[in-house]
């Protein structure tokens, strides 16, 4: 036992300070395997206050911190492979319910299915809809503003917080709303912490609002080789008003969940409306389309969404290279079709048709990294974004080099990381070296 892990056990006791290999195993590192985690100890805050005195703690002897949250992030946000202390917020879990706003007030630490169903359980919405819900924690969503399958109806995580509370690396606690829609009291600060991947605070309590419930909800299928004709189709307002998710995948991807692929693409499309008659006129529009759509019912449709979030489970345990771009959608097309000419058997894509976020799931154990950077050079003539929801971690930072147009954004980061965080103590290794 090194001297700071006594001084860790003395100070707070063998309940909340944890040293061994299980525990680091579990909690040192996320879903990016390519950085050996190497931590002090790991660290189970109950309440604000333990959460406070380890940062003091901390800060007092200069000893860096990796906030981990459900640790399912594609970066190595959260993974701690020099001696940094990891603190867990899994035991701050508390979730509350304020009638009189409809909101939900939970602690950083509680896992966003969990939250969702106690929104649920009070008739309301909390429309965050990602694959890994099941695991991933609240907090963990506001650090990387994550977004998901229903991103083009309710944007992103972002568009739900009324308030978070976060503890900034000094021991001082912040807390930063936006109650009131219209508010020009100088910069909205709390947008700061959307996509900070435990760098410049740390995330404890988050009020999230909620939205009301769609009565009415239908899905429908097609399958096309003209992604272009597909969307134009489905993104015309008439029937945009209604989407909350469109998703595609392709032929690799078909074939590797156990499909015969008809077309190149696979797409699932879900509708909602408060109004049955909305609804109804939207998939008489897309009937008329001539888009040869299939109405599923509610087995066929859960059998579908089933197989969509086992897609990227599947290729992850295949050892896939992920890349999560994004593209303005009028360059959706050629970008696919480049994409496939590279390589077509290796490289599988699928994502949210709806809003240009394209999931690249690179598989070739010879070409790896040739297409890797080929897929970034075709992603610069077609303007994307190298990371349109999974965020930069420990994995990405190349971008702030290879993208010149984050250059400005990466000198500001840094400005606040050095104002808000000056011994660098908060995720020492993400964003920067
Ligand atoms: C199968 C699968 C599907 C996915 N699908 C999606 C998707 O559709 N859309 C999407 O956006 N993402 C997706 N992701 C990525 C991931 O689930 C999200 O980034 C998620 O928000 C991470 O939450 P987490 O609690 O697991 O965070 P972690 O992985 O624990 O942490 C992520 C980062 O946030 C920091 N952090 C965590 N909690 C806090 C806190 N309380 N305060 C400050 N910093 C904190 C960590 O230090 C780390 O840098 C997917 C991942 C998997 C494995």
């Amino acid at each position: 036992m090194t001297e700071i892990q006594r001084m860790l056990l003395e100070e707070f006791g063998e309940q909340k300070v944890k040293f061994t290999e299980e525990y680091f195993e579990k909690y040192g590192t996320d879903w990016y395997k390519e950085i050996k985690p190497d931590p002090l100890a790991i660290f189970f805050p109950e309440s604000e206050s333990d959460l406070k005195n380890v940062v003091l703690f901390a800060n007092k002897r200069n000893q860096p911190i990796v906030i981990s949250g459900g640790r399912t992030g594609l970066c190595g946000g959260a993974t701690a492979a020099n001696k940094e202390l990891i603190v867990s917020l899994e035991k701050m879990n508390k979730i509350e319910w304020s009638d009189e706003k409809k909101q939900v007030v939970c602690e950083a630490g509680a896992i966003t299915d969990v939250v969702k169903d106690f929104a649920d359980s009070h008739g309301r919405l909390l429309p965050i809809s990602l694959a890994s819900s099941s695991s991933s924690s609240v907090g963990g969503n506001v650090a990387t503003n994550a977004a998901g399958s229903k991103f083009i109806r309710y944007g992103s995580t972002k568009e739900h917080v009324a308030c978070i509370k976060v503890l900034l690396a000094n021991g001082e606690v912040l807390k930063l709303q936006k109650e009131i829609a219209k508010d020009a009291t100088g910069p909205n600060l709390m947008e700061l912490f959307f996509g900070s991947e435990g760098s410049l605070g740390i995330i404890f309590e988050i009020v999230f609002n909620t939205c009301e419930k769609p009565k009415f909800l239908e899905t429908v299928l097609l399958r096309s080789d003209n992604i272009d004709a597909v969307k134009d189709h489905i993104l015309s307002p008439e029937i945009k008003k209604c989407i909350s998710s469109v998703e595609y995948w392709d032929e690799n991807c078909q074939t590797l969940i156990g499909d015969i692929p008809e077309k190149k693409y696979f797409i699932v499309i879900e509708l909602v409306s408060q109004l049955e008659k909305e609804l109804d006129s939207c998939l008489e529009l897309l009937a008329e389309k001539d888009l040869n759509i299939a109405l599923l019912n509610s087995k066929q449709a859960k059998e579908i969404w089933d197989k969509r979030e086992d897609l990227p489970v599947i290729l992850a345990d295949k050892g896939a290279y992920k890349m999560d771009v994004s593209l303005p959608l009028n360059q959706l097309s050629s970008f696919l079709d480049k994409i496939k000419n590279l390589e077509s058997k290796e490289i599988y894509s699928f994502g949210h048709l709806g809003d240009g976020n394209i999931h690249i799931n690179i598989i070739s154990p010879s070409k790896q990294s040739e297409l890797i950077a080929s897929t970034y050079e075709l992603l610069k003539e077609c303007d994307g974004s190298p990371s349109a929801e999974h965020g930069i971690g420990q994995r990405k930072k190349d971008i702030w080099t290879e993208f010149v147009e984050y250059q400005d954004k990466f000198k500001l980061l840094k400005t606040l990381k050095k104002s808000l965080d000056p011994k660098n103590l908060l995720a020492p290794k993400v964003f920067f070296d």
